[in-house]
């Protein structure tokens, strides 16, 4: 059936050409995109110049956005949805970038009908169904191949919402198995937040301990910027999370292209 998004994509597709040295800067810049061949980071670009189309990435607090900046967030935004597609980011249509942490007002009734404010400083946030807010700072902060990823974060919160509040579990694909995920996420969950009780020193950022979508997100961060990490300590995460995106950056395609059978 004729669609006009679609349409419209092929149309932008044909008619917006990236600079190929700034593309390249900018995917030097992303080391949780090195273990992209050339097909899929071809893919990415499509993706990415789609992505500068349909969303809009506007200044807060006077920071001052270019393109190099506008690029950097997309890539890093698109890597968590190469194999899923743009259609994961509906709904919604800005990320604000604000010049370092912000300091968002909320306030939010728990189960016992108690007010809270919540006027923590933040790296990022993702609202459901509006904006990704995320400091530059901490983008900037986080460019090592360290587990620390804002963008990775914010966007896994996105994916997250697609079916509701965040709860730590996407919208699974057809043939993954909801109750393995729950299983796998809950057991890993609650091991995290016992060796965080104990103080105990972890590769992978104890915030995940927070609540199972911080978890997940923390998960997501790992998974595209130090698999090898999730791989050996959560293995089972590892193949959930390999199952719902779709890549296998624990494998990169150098080492998969060696591969005979
Ligand atoms: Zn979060």
């Amino acid at each position: 059936m004729w669609s006009y998004r679609e349409w419209r994509r092929r149309r932008t597709l044909k008619r917006t050409q990236l600079d190929g040295g700034q593309w390249q800067r900018a995917v030097m810049n992303t080391p949780a995109a090195r273990h992209l061949g050339q097909e899929d980071l071809t893919r990415l670009r499509e993706l990415v110049v789609l992505f500068l189309d349909e969303k809009a990435i506007e200044a807060a607090e006077g920071v001052d956005l270019d393109d190099d900046m506008r690029l950097r967030i997309a890539i890093q935004a698109c890597l968590p949805i190469l194999n899923l597609g743009l259609d994961y980011y509906s709904g919604w249509h800005a990320v604000i970038v604000y010049p370092g942490q912000f300091r968002p007002r909320h306030e939010y009734v728990d189960e016992a009908e108690v007010v809270h404010v919540d006027d923590d400083w933040k790296a990022g946030e993702s609202w459901e169904h509006g904006p990704v807010i995320i400091s530059w700072d901490d983008v900037k902060s986080a460019s090592g191949q360290d587990g620390f990823n804002v963008i990775i974060h914010e966007f896994a919160h996105k994916l997250d919402m697609l079916d509701g509040a965040a709860n730590g579990a996407p919208p699974l694909h057809a043939g993954m198995d909801r109750a393995r995920w729950a299983n796998v996420f809950s057991r890993a969950y609650d091991n995290m937040c016992h060796r965080a009780d104990a103080g105990e020193e972890t590769e992978l950022d104890p915030y995940a301990s927070e609540s199972p979508e911080e978890f997940f997100a923390v998960m997501s961060e790992a998974f595209f910027e130090i698999p090898h990490v999730l791989l050996r300590e959560y293995p089972e995460v590892y193949e959930q999370l390999r199952l719902y995106y779709r890549q296998d950056p624990g494998r990169p395609a150098t080492e998969r292209e060696n591969v005979t059978s």
